[in-house]
């Protein structure tokens, strides 16, 4: 019974070489990835009319039998027209298709047809343009009501057909398995289906793809789209558990000592960075570890509230790890800190790179001198033995061969540049960082500047607690932002040269082009040349792009932060948390190729300091959606507020941009769908202790798992 829903796709009949490898493609396996394959959409052709009652411009269907099909050919367009005349026994109706001339072989005078389009009118006949088409067959001829229409007639699924497989085709194979949908068992409890008020699987199933109405069909999207969510809830919960029942060392919260050190501050603490800290703070002194992601625009001063909690674990005798995505970046934290905690030794670790900071009580005596370069077997060896304390670096501190004594938090900053898929790896690798007492596991804190919309990290971090840094320090200088038309561009590279004439930097952001590195480079390349043959001969220019070696790419961003470099033209390479002050301008080609959150990102790089920060946007694009990202990136400065833009306007695969989806391809529901998000998570939440009790909801969610590619 079962077997025949997990029978290879192409046990169908009519499936050869030809639809095989296109079905894969849409990740149709078996039959029942078939029945799961939903319709992107329906075609409502509406009741079935007589030809006399139609009206022109209304989308309608009919039946009749046909009195005559010829195939002609336009003179000169050398198209080729399949013109029949269907007859109702009252009037008469046009149908026309163009470049179908095989269609000669499945219609032909004297058979019944339904057919279904936009009526139009051909003089005074009635018309309709490539309808969809349906032979009516001949037992069914005389009742009318008992034609089971699957092209015609009433809501009609729409597959997406990017794949060269059409709606039509789908559907006739579709229809002919549907009946096994009343094999599949229902997985959702009982007492959930009765409380949420939804419809049974194969019902779901059934209607989902051939509605009798609108409502059902609602009923089923509906049912369909709460079995992701809550499948993807019930995975968070049960990971959450999981995470849960490993310890972590409590730290004690030392109020006089963090007030001490917030005093001593050169500025005052935010609001949200408050309670940023307080929520670390209180997380830490749990023995459960702390999974938290800190969200913050840039600039927004997740730093300094990292070093805040790095502080409390080092003064309760504990050590502590920072990991950056890049070697520039981990240096930069590391000078922060040293800065921030200059009482204790800080080492820094990465791929190139190992040294330490010497001891300091005065502030101001930071200088590089008393940095110490040592050997990796060194800083290994000081890790272990747990005389540092502090350790910044890239992922080279989370490498096999480094253990640390006693790691009571961890941070991960910038994490999505990590990739979300990546997080559940990070998380596993820093379960991995040894420490002698058994189960017991590090606080972890992940930060991205990436604004994520509460409602999307609901979901795309729904195992997480969250703090949101949505304040931005005083005082900052707002960016000029400006869409160039075209005609302007040569002002704008007047403005960028009399910019470095005073001193200052400017940035070049080529287009993003996803398709492939090689064009991206050659891109960047041409726009290297152009800029530093023609426009600014007499400047210092670098190129940056993804191709280069990691090595490379730092000693040029490290040159331009040390201001050897006038300006810097990259990909979107540049985009990561990298803070050079110095410049003021940055100008982003094809700006309409990157989403808004993207854009913002790049635009932060700039206005770091007091000085007037300018952002220039070039865009060929003239699409709708385009003038409305740039608008609104133009027209706001708040991170949050634009991501959220950004996901009303690209919605929410698109948001993350590809880099980044890891978020959870799902088929129907969407995750902006706060309400029945909200009601998922909450029936997950009843259901995780004892989802024992329920074996085919526990099979379903391995199978889940396993198709979403959640690890
Ligand atoms: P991000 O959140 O992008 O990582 P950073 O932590 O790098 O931001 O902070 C950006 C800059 O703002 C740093 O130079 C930092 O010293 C400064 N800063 C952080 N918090 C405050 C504050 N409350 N008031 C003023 N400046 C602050
Ligand atoms: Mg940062």
């Amino acid at each position: 019974m079962s077997s025949d829903l997990n029978n290879k796709i192409e046990s169908l009949y009519g499936i050869g070489k030809h639809y095989l490898p296109k079905l894969h493609k849409l990740g149709i396996f078996n039959i029942k990835d078939l029945l799961y394959h939903f319709p992107h959409r329906y075609e409502n052709f509406g009741e079935i009319k007589e030809i006399k009652d139609l009206c022109p411009g209304e989308k309608s269907t009919i039946h009749g039998k046909i009195i005559n099909v010829k195939n002609t050919r336009t003179p000169r367009k050398r198209m080729q027209i399949t013109e029949a005349l269907i007859s109702d026994g009252k009037s008469v109706l046009k149908a026309i298709w163009f470049n179908q001339p095989f269609l000669r072989n499945t219609l032909w005078a004297g058979i019944n047809v339904s057919l279904s389009g936009r009526v139009g009118m051909d003089y005074d006949t009635f018309s309709m343009s490539n309808p969809a088409y349906e032979i009516i067959p001949k037992d069914l001829e005389e009742s009318e009501e008992n034609i089971p229409h699957i092209q015609t007639g009433g809501l009609i699924p729409m597959y997406p057909e990017t794949e060269g497989l059409t709606s039509r085709w789908l559907r006739i194979r579709i229809k002919s398995v549907l009946h096994l949908s009343d094999d599949i068992k229902e997985f959702i409890p009982d007492e959930i289906l009765e409380r949420q008020g939804l419809i049974s699987i194969s019902e779901a199933l059934q209607q989902v793809h051939f509605p009798t109405d609108k409502e059902n069909k609602n009923r089923a999207r509906h049912r369909l789209a709460f079995e992701e969510l809550f499948l993807m809830q019930l995975h968070f919960k049960k990971q959450r558990q999981q995470w849960q029942k490993n310890g972590a060392r409590s730290i004690p919260f030392d109020q006089p000592a963090i007030k001490n050190f917030v005093d001593n501050l050169s500025f005052k603490l935010t609001g949200a960075q408050k309670k940023a800290t307080w929520q670390i703070l209180q997380d830490i002194e749990k023995d459960v570890p702390m999974n938290r992601l800190m969200e913050g625009d840039v600039g927004s001063g997740k730093t300094v509230v990292a070093a805040i909690g790095m502080f409390e674990i080092i003064n309760a005798g504990f050590q502590t790890a920072l990991m950056a995505p890049t070697e520039v970046l981990a240096e930069q934290h590391y000078n922060t800190l040293v800065t921030l905690i200059p009482s204790i030794p800080i080492l820094l670790l990465t791929g190139s790179c190992q040294k330490i900071s010497g001891k300091s009580k005065v502030k101001s005596q930071k200088s590089k001198r008393r940095n110490k370069e040592i050997s990796r077997k060194e800083a290994i060896t000081l890790i272990k033995s747990g005389k540092v304390k502090i350790v910044i670096g890239t992922h080279a501190i989370i490498q096999k061969d480094v253990e640390f004594k006693d790691l009571a938090m961890a941070i991960v900053d910038e994490q999505h540049r990590f990739g979300v898929q990546q997080r559940a790896a990070l998380q596993k690798n820093v379960l991995k960082i040894k420490d002698k007492t058994p189960s017991i596991i590090p606080h972890l804190l992940t930060m991205t500047a990436t604004p994520i919309p509460r409602t999307l990290a609901l979901s795309a971090y729904g195992d997480l607690d969250i703090s949101i840094l949505d304040e931005m320090p005083k005082g900052r200088q707002k960016i000029i932002t400006k869409v160039v038309a075209p005609g302007d561009r040569l002002k704008a590279y007047e403005f960028i040269s009399s910019e470095i004439k005073k001193g200052y930097q400017a940035f070049v952001i080529c287009p993003l082009i996803e398709e492939s590195d090689t064009l991206e480079v050659r891109s960047v390349t041409e726009e290297y040349e152009k800029l530093s043959k023609k426009i600014f001969k007499n400047f210092r220019i670098e190129m940056l792009h993804g191709k280069m070696k990691s090595r490379e790419k730092e000693e040029i961003m490290q040159k331009f932060k040390n201001r050897e470099i006038d300006i810097l033209v990259s990909t979107s390479v540049i985009e990561v948390g990298i803070d050079v002050p110095n410049a003021t301008v940055i100008l982003i080609e094809g700006s309409d190729r990157f989403g808004l959150a993207q854009l913002h990102q790049f635009r932060g790089r700039v206005g770091r300091s007091d000085r007037q920060s300018y952002c220039f946007l070039f865009t060929d694009s003239t699409a709708r959606t385009t003038a409305q990202r740039l608008k609104a990136l133009v027209g706001s400065a708040n991170g949050f507020e634009l991501a959220q833009k950004d996901l009303e306007i690209r919605g929410p695969g698109e948001f993350l941009g590809s880099r980044q989806s890891g978020l959870p391809d799902l088929a129907m529901a969407s995750l902006t769908d706060v309400e029945t998000i909200q009601l998922a998570r909450e029936e997950a939440e009843k259901i995780v202790s004892k989802i024992n009790k329920f074996p085919a909801l526990k099979n379903k969610l391995e199978q889940f798992k396993s198709e979403i590619h959640f690890e």
